[in-house]
């Protein structure tokens, strides 16, 4: 479908010049992703003079996700509001909060918010899943691979994760302060093709909006240029820490990632819906796919901490995209951790690929040759039936 943002002006990638042009490139729909984040800035969800939620709005936001759950569409929401709750709830005056303020309103608030989540898509019955994360966990290896793989058991399960800062523990040096810089890692961590964040404005304008009846807005952005960057004023309400820059940052970080991402109005009824059937909005294009860009990282940039040899049933089942079992793995070599890269070989001692494994060095030599249904059995806990995962592996010469 041509999104009626395709008719207008883009801007070219080349020149970072805004021009009108004869699309090429269509924006793109919301039926074409798989796995989608959303986020939800405070201003939405919570009223800025008495502190209340906006509830009509949220169910409506809630149908809108129930609906791309219900056609197997993957579903996380990044959902700020627990400081601007908290600070409802506590009856806090206005103004800025010093950190420790808002640590302690963020820990009365969060139980609020995901309290509302849970209610409204439980209307659905959809379970939401708290997931509270700090900057630590999404950029130190151990822990984002911890954070992943929670994230990915509750869509397996079809659960819809609902995720913030742990803006209780997390300090200034160590914060992200925003959940579009947050959402956006989170979008890449999960391998999310689209991140939408909705937000007070419905995308990003060449001038300052406010006031300026000249200022257009600009429907798709390929590469994020210095001019670009130029057109995102500081901004941001008093609910919301993130203004324009924090949004384009996040795009950075989404399509540098693999994740397409959307800026999109969610000051409307049905946002998503919204933005399916075409409302104005900044479409920001990846060059790469997620899971490209993730295995250019596994083949790429980590240094690999044991080999594991296969035998030759299991090299052609890895040839053929599938994931590798314990029973195809005939030797273990190295002291890694669930987790490390690791270099696979065939009989021959010819690499086949890399990949990271699900299981310690030890635990791999206790299962290797075993069928996946005794790991139970074998190592008294059930990992993962795969020894390394087809998402986690790169077959061929890197
Ligand atoms: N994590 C903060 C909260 O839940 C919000 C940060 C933001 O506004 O982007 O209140």
């Amino acid at each position: 479908m041509l999104n009626n943002a395709s008719a207008r002006q883009w801007l070219s990638p080349a020149t970072g010049q805004t021009k009108f042009v004869a699309m090429s490139r269509k924006a793109p729909s919301l039926a074409d992703f798989r796995r989608l984040v959303v986020k939800v800035g405070s201003s939405l969800l919570v009223d800025s003079e008495g502190g209340g939620l906006h509830k009509t709005w949220l169910s409506s936001l809630a149908d809108d996700l129930a609906s791309l759950h219900r056609n197997q569409r993957d579903v996380l929401v990044v959902s700020s509001g627990a400081i601007a709750l908290g600070r409802a709830v506590l009856k806090l005056t206005a103004g800025p909060l010093k950190l420790e303020d808002s640590q302690a309103a963020a820990a009365v608030g969060q139980i609020a918010l995901a309290r509302t989540w849970s209610e409204v898509l439980g209307r659905h019955d959809i379970a939401a899943g708290q997931v509270l994360v700090t900057l630590q966990d999404t950029e130190e290896r151990r822990r984002y691979l911890n954070a992943r793989s929670t994230i990915e058991k509750l869509l397996e399960w079809r659960a819809v994760p609902v995720i913030n800062e742990n803006d209780t523990v997390a300090t200034n040096e160590i914060r992200y302060g925003d959940n579009d810089r947050l959402a956006a890692r989170v979008a890449t961590m999960a391998s999310a093709d689209l991140l939408v964040l909705l937000s007070d404005v419905d995308g990003l304008y060449d001038a300052p909006p406010a006031g300026n009846t000249k200022a257009k807005l600009v429907p798709l952005v390929e590469c994020i240029t210095p001019d670009i960057e130029a057109m995102a004023g500081a901004a941001g309400s008093e609910l919301s820490r993130g203004g324009m820059q924090t949004k384009i940052e996040a795009a950075k970080i989404a399509t540098h990632g693999g994740t397409h991402m959307v800026i999109a109005s969610g000051r409307v009824a049905h946002p998503l819906k919204a933005i399916a059937e075409g409302a104005r909005c900044t479409w920001f294009m990846t060059p790469a796919n997620p899971i490209t860009a993730r295995k250019k990282w596994i083949a790429g940039s980590l240094e690999p901490k044991g080999v594991l040899t296969i035998d030759a049933g299991a090299v052609a089942a890895l040839r053929s995209g599938k994931s590798l079992l314990p029973a195809g793995v005939i030797q273990v070599d190295g002291s890694f951790a669930r987790g490390d890269a690791v270099v696979i070989r065939g009989p021959d001692g010819a690499e086949v690929g890399r990949g990271l494994v699900a299981y310690d060095a030890d635990d791999a030599v206790k299962i290797k040759g075993r069928p996946s249904g005794d790991i139970l059995s074998i190592l008294g806990f059930g990992g993962r039936t795969e020894m390394v995962h087809r998402d986690d592996l790169v077959v061929g010469r890197p």
